[in-house]
């Protein structure tokens, strides 16, 4: 665990400044947009400044971390929100629908199968997003392109899954926009109205095509 160095009030606050321009530049109601303030590797001393900031939603990529750290403040602060991020084991499946508000990396059978039956046996239902692998890049996680159709409605006919929008990283090395622009052409012929894309480096674009969610952490919390 790392404690922000940069003052992570400064950090939020030009995030802020920077969704704000980038949906008046796309025309749009920043209302739109939700930040998912990704806050994985840091602790809670460094998330507190940042929800007595006004923050309310928040991310993390490790389910075993996430447990450690969330808990306490959300007993603490109502009304706030947490999504993971990051890949799921299916045995983890239940600690995720116990503590998540979302699950933006819903990718696999296995994992759809194990969500259902949580969901179920927990009456708890976390937004559903289906990562989409937009660069098949072969060590990400994400369902390929071409299968995304029928993943997204095997997940509704097969598990019951509801699933709310399309989640994508873009491959580190690429120009993120096409990426962006073929995760919201996915979304949109299956009717889908989330997205989650953008991080840090690249939310102004993201938003500009279309990001319902942009998940940003290092420009927040300072470098991990
Ligand atoms: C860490 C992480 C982010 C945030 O990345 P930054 O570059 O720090 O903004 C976003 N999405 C996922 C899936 C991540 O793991």
């Amino acid at each position: 665990m790392t404690t922000g160095e940069a003052a992570p009030i400064d950090g939020f606050a030009s995030v802020e400044a920077g969704i704000v321009r980038a949906c008046r530049d796309a025309q749009r109601e920043r209302s739109s947009v939700t930040l998912v303030a990704v806050s994985k590797t840091f602790d809670v001393g460094a998330i507190m400044p940042v929800i007595a900031a006004g923050q309310r939603v928040f991310g993390e990529n490790r389910v075993q971390e996430a447990k450690g750290k969330w808990p306490a403040l959300i007993a603490a602060h109502p009304g706030l929100a947490l999504h993971l991020i990051g890949p799921l084991q299916s045995n983890k499946a239940k600690d995720a629908v116990a503590l998540f508000d979302a699950i933006h990396s819903v990718d696999r059978p296995s994992l759809c199968e194990a969500l259902g039956k949580e969901i179920k046996n927990q009456n708890r239902r976390p937004d559903l997003f289906v990562q989409i692998n937009t660069g098949e890049e072969p060590q990400k996680a994400g369902v390929a392109p071409a299968d995304a159709d029928d993943f997204i409605v095997r997940c509704r006919d097969t598990y019951g899954l509801t699933i709310s929008g399309l989640m994508c990283i873009p491959p580190m090395d690429d120009a993120p926009a096409p990426h962006f622009a073929l995760a919201a052409k996915i979304a949109k012929r299956n009717g889908l109205t989330q997205l989650s894309m953008g991080m840090s480096a690249d939310f102004a674009i993201a938003i500009a095509l279309g990001a319902t969610h942009v998940r940003i952490g290092s420009a927040i919390f300072g470098t991990r």
